[in-house]
């Protein structure tokens, strides 16, 4: 597949494509490193991965202009990744120590459990966030002991195989971290059926979550899925408007809207409404959207022309559009839109540089706006009152909420989707278990 840069239409690399056979020798090659694998003791395979955060870290430069020229991803946002994935590596490489089971009181003996690895895991990754994505599901598994391969998204597999170089650099042994690039449908679908994949962690929409399910469900496969979302940026009348209308082009212009914690919804209350959008414009207008090599850029193209026309065909009768570049590669503008929220601008997910804004009356009103959604990923509050930030947090449907700030993803702790934003979670303090398996054993004293 000719692999191109978005915002450029550069190709810039030539790969192939691995049929089903070939997922089929890289699950195999998996399954036979994953007993010497899990063998490794706690504190070898921490200095593993620790080497491998610390090599991700020296090649972080590298790694981020892979991710621009191939994702189309701003500099500074690239070279932020590269360092979100050397620190997720670090954090799941305090994980094999601390990996314990319990001891239970029970009569007649020891009662004791053990987390147990899964086997082989596969990874399936989408082309928003290539190799920040591919640490989430690999680092916890690699820490758990299980071996992995990765299915990068068809545009997109420069990173993840320059990140699986870097791991057999590190010292990880032949087979336990693999990458596979393929179509969805081919190599992403055989990963899925294979009956030697333990576990699939997938990260995509929602319509693919749902066969991927469907598909696991026959072999009782574990799942962690990471779908869409169509998160809401709730703004109270009592907030700080300022802040909240500079704030509200990165909840969803960042990486040109194709984030799945975009807030894609922006609600206002009425009686702020009109001092709001007169504040939201010139914010909107003034992001910078062109060269992603130029640090002063902070929105690049769109990943491919397909999904720009995907993207073009929501929006009509703008209310606000920024400028983007003329000429060679997939550029959309920021734009702003108050549909009817019956609209599908106002329903579906859209992922690109487009925000549909809507009115409430009260509290309980952008509530039930706010989850007037088959999905649930993230979302943000805008309020100086405490308890309505918690009441608010408290009855949005959703996984991810942050009061006064955009912010989703934290390594430290979870993310993951409520409704058909997801299963399973993701990150944080017990994403290790999402990649074991608890073992009880009783041992009779008598
Ligand atoms: P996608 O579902 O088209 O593809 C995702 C991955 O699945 C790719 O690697 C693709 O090749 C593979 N795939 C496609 N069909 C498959 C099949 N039948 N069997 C197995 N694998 C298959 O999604 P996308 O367009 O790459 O990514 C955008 C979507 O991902 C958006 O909906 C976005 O919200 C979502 N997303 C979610 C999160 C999250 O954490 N919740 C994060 C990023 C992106």
């Amino acid at each position: 597949m000719k692999i191109v840069n978005p915002a450029t239409e550069d190709v810039i690399a030539d790969v192939e494509l691995a049929d089903a056979a070939e997922v089929d020798r890289a699950v195999e090659r998996a399954r036979k490193a994953y007993p010497a694998w899990r063998a490794v003791a706690p504190g070898d395979r921490a200095r593993l991965l620790r080497r491998f955060a610390d090599l991700v870290g020296e090649h972080a430069g590298e790694l981020a202009r892979l991710e621009v020229d191939n994702a189309g991803h701003t500099v500074g946002n690239a070279r932020w990744e590269a360092g979100a994935v050397r620190d997720v590596l670090h954090f799941y490489a305090a994980a094999p120590e601390r990996n314990h089971g319990k001891q239970i009181p029970v009569p007649g003996g020891v009662d004791v459990t053990f987390q147990e690895p899964l086997g082989v895991v596969g990874v399936i990754v989408p082309w928003n966030f290539p190799m920040l994505i591919m640490s989430w599901g690999v680092a916890p598994a690699l820490a758990a002991g299980n071996t992995v391969v990765v299915k990068p998204a068809e545009w997109t597999p420069l990173t993840a195989l320059r990140l699986a170089e870097l791991a057999l650099a590190a010292g990880l042994p032949e087979g336990v971290l693999q990458v596979v690039p393929g179509a969805g449908e081919v190599a992403g679908a055989r990963l899925v059926e294979h009956p030697q994949v333990a576990k699939i962690v997938f990260t995509g929409s929602t319509e693919v979550g749902k066969e991927i399910a469907a598909k696991a469900a026959a072999q009782v496969k574990r799942v962690t899925l990471e779908l869409g979302g169509k998160s809401a940026n709730i703004v109270f009348a009592d907030a700080d408007l300022e802040k909240a209308a500079a704030a509200a082009p990165y909840a969803v212009f960042d990486n040109a809207g194709q984030d799945c914690c975009a807030r894609s919804r922006l609600l206002v209350q009425a009686e702020v409404y009109d001092d709001f959008m007169a504040l939201l414009a010139p914010a909107v207008r003034g992001v910078k959207v062109g060269d992603p090599l130029d640090e002063a850029t902070e929105m690049g193209p769109l990943i491919s022309a397909e999904h720009l026309e995907r993207v073009r065909g929501f929006v009509a009768d703008p209310w606000l559009q920024g400028e983007c570049p003329a000429g060679k590669g997939f550029w959309f503008p920021a734009t702003v839109l108050t549909p009817d929220v019956a609209d599908p601008a106002f329903t579906e997910e859209i992922f690109g540089p487009v925000v549909s804004v809507a009115r409430f009356t009260d509290e309980a009103d952008a509530v039930r706006i706010a989850n007037d959604t088959p999905y649930g990923l993230s979302g943000s509050i805008w309020t100086r009152d405490v308890g309505r930030a918690l009441r608010v947090a408290r009855a949005v449907e959703s996984g991810a909420l942050s009061v006064n700030s955009n912010s989703s993803v934290r390594y430290w702790t979870p993310f993951g989707g409520f409704k058909q934003s997801g299963l399973g979670r993701e990150l944080g303090p017990d994403a290790l278990a999402a990649f074991t398996e608890t073992k009880n054993v009783f041992i009779s004293w008598e």
